[in-house]
């Protein structure tokens, strides 16, 4: 990876680590944090936000997203996400995977980081960690 990638994978982890802080988690106690890169050039941050009634629960990951298209933009590059200990503890649900592939810059470029809390992570693609996506349809009354 080039430097310039790696500083802004470092810079996501760091903001995505800071994002956690304000997780609202007082039912799991499992404190998630999110950075996104928009094509914009912005950073958007979500932590988990958790409710007494637990199916209203929404991820880190998704809130980011969310923010940045609430703010206009519909794309992003990367992502990095961190939960505990290991850089796989914050490997996003299955719903955040098909929320990343609707607004992936690219499939197979768009990063998602799997951080650590000690800053440690591995890169992945939104394409490596959903196969065979459903990003498309066509209407069928066309
Ligand atoms: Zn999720």
């Amino acid at each position: 990876m080039a430097d310039k990638e790696r500083q802004i994978c470092d810079l996501l982890v760091e903001k995505a680590i800071e994002a956690r802080q304000k997780a609202y988690a007082p039912y799991s106690k499992f404190s998630v944090g999110a950075a996104v890169l928009g094509a914009d050039g912005n950073i958007y941050t979500g932590c988990n936000i958790e409710n007494v009634s637990y199916g209203m629960t929404m991820c880190a990951e998704r809130t980011a997203i969310f923010k940045m298209v609430s703010e206009g933009c519909t794309q992003f590059d990367a992502i990095a996400i961190v939960a505990g200990e290991n850089a796989t503890d914050g490997a996003p649900c299955g719903a955040c995977r098909q929320v990343m592939g609707e607004f992936a810059a690219d499939l197979d470029k768009t990063k998602v980081i799997l951080a650590a809390l000690n800053g440690d992570y591995i890169v992945e693609t939104v394409a490596s960690l959903m196969p065979y996506p459903f990003v498309k349809f066509k209407p069928q009354d066309e």
